[in-house]
């Protein structure tokens, strides 16, 4: 390392020290008013308005509503850097799933770079990405070319284990319209119920669980099934999410079930329509010369048991979209015990209590020292993106 490098190093250790007092402002507003996606009005200007201040060329309603960026631009060459906040909060369990302290790390990190980018040149970029539970900010992001000349995009999420992320299953979701015809439920031969169709699409779509490939997830919900008793029911419907570890599989699980529910509605007198009723995810894209640089990072800031990177997927998330366009890491960072289950209000308690306060110190400074490597060695950074170019060869 370089005086140059050292200094740097210090100051992005610093940077994050010495104004965690206001993340955890923003962290706490946020945790206090939680707004789910898409609504996320008062959030994106809370965090507009601090980058702002920062010194950041903010824009605020970013391709999406509640969606913003903060960039700062060296004027030198460079590696173009992202760092993502998401900051949607969930029905019931407000900040659940921590994204407001998403927010504090991507704020944090920012600026620490901010303060040390001007020496090595290159532009940095902080993408406040909404919605990430439900509609997608990223994927609406990604689609809009948000990601396309970005070097390497980075975020840390908190949860009950420190890591470098893993896999993350492709979702499709597929919603399934009955229309039948209604009649006097006394008379029920002049009418075609769209809620026997839905029940047996849906008894039919769970017995297909057992002929498809570990790792798939199918659920659903019965939606509409009619409004009363003494009705045949004219319309049904079913909401479900279609889960594999690639959208490819995603999709031809969905096909079974669309041929299960056409059979069914052929039998019940029925017809039926299919839609993609939310945002699909796609399954994301590992970078392992990024998960080993934020190990090493993480190791040298003394935090201990870093999980490598997972590679059985589970749930879905929108990062996935973002890990097709470039080299891409989300991140863990440990803010409670193992009894902490996600979505929950003890997720939530723990973003705003000492845990939370030192989990936004250790994961920005880990992201800030990360992004410093990369603006000093480029060598890295190439390695980073020929294993993106290499990985994404194969997918095609
Ligand atoms: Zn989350």
């Amino acid at each position: 390392m370089t005086t140059d490098t050292i200094k740097a190093h210090d100051l992005i250790l610093q940077s994050v020290e010495d104004k965690i007092d206001d993340y955890m402002v923003l962290v706490q507003t946020m945790y206090d008013n939680p707004e789910i996606g898409n609504e996320e009005f008062e959030t994106m200007a809370l965090l507009v308005d601090y980058l702002d201040k920062a010194g950041f060329k903010t824009t605020a309603g970013y391709v999406v509503p509640t969606g913003f960026i903060g960039e700062y631009d060296t004027g030198k060459p460079g590696p173009v850097i992202a760092v993502m906040c998401e900051y949607d909060a969930l029905p019931e369990v407000g900040h659940g799933c921590g994204h407001n302290l998403i927010a504090g790390i991507g704020v944090a990190t920012g600026e620490a770079v901010k303060g040390i980018i001007d020496q090595f040149g290159g532009k940095l970029l902080v993408v406040g990405t909404p919605a990430e539970e439900n509609f997608g900010g990223k994927v609406s992001m990604a689609q809009a070319g948000v990601f396309d000349n970005v070097d390497v995009a980075l975020m840390v999420h908190p949860g009950s284990q420190n890591g470098v992320g893993g896999r993350s299953n492709a979702l499709n979701p597929i919603k399934f319209e009955f229309f039948g015809k209604n009649a006097h439920a006394c008379q029920p031969q002049t009418g075609a119920s769209a809620l026997d169709a839905a029940v047996m699409s849906y008894l039919q779509i769970n017995l297909i669980r057992q002929f498809v490939n570990p790792h798939t997830y199918i659920h659903g919900v019965v939606k509409d099934g009619g409004q009363a008793a003494n009705v045949i029911p004219g319309y049904a419907s079913l909401e479900y999410y279609f889960r594999a570890p690639t959208m490819a599989y995603a999709k031809e699980v969905t096909e079974k079930a669309v041929k299960a529910v056409e059979g069914i509605c052929l039998a019940n007198d029925v017809t039926y329509k299919t839609s993609v009723y939310e945002c699909p995810y796609e399954d994301t894209v590992i970078n392992y010369a990024l998960a080993d640089l934020l190990t090493e990072k993480y190791q040298e800031l003394g935090l201990t048991d870093i999980q490598p990177v997972d590679e059985v997927a589970t749930g879905s998330t929108d990062v996935g979209a973002v890990s097709y366009k470039c080299p891409t890491i989300q991140g863990f960072i440990k803010i409670c015990g193992e009894e902490v289950g996600a979505h929950t209000k003890e997720m939530a308690a723990a973003t705003i209590s000492p845990d939370g306060k030192n989990g936004l110190i250790k994961a920005a400074q880990g992201l800030g020292l990360t992004i410093l490597d990369l603006l000093e060695n480029p060598d890295k950074l190439t390695a980073i993106k020929k294993e993106f170019d290499e990985t994404i060869a194969t997918l095609k």
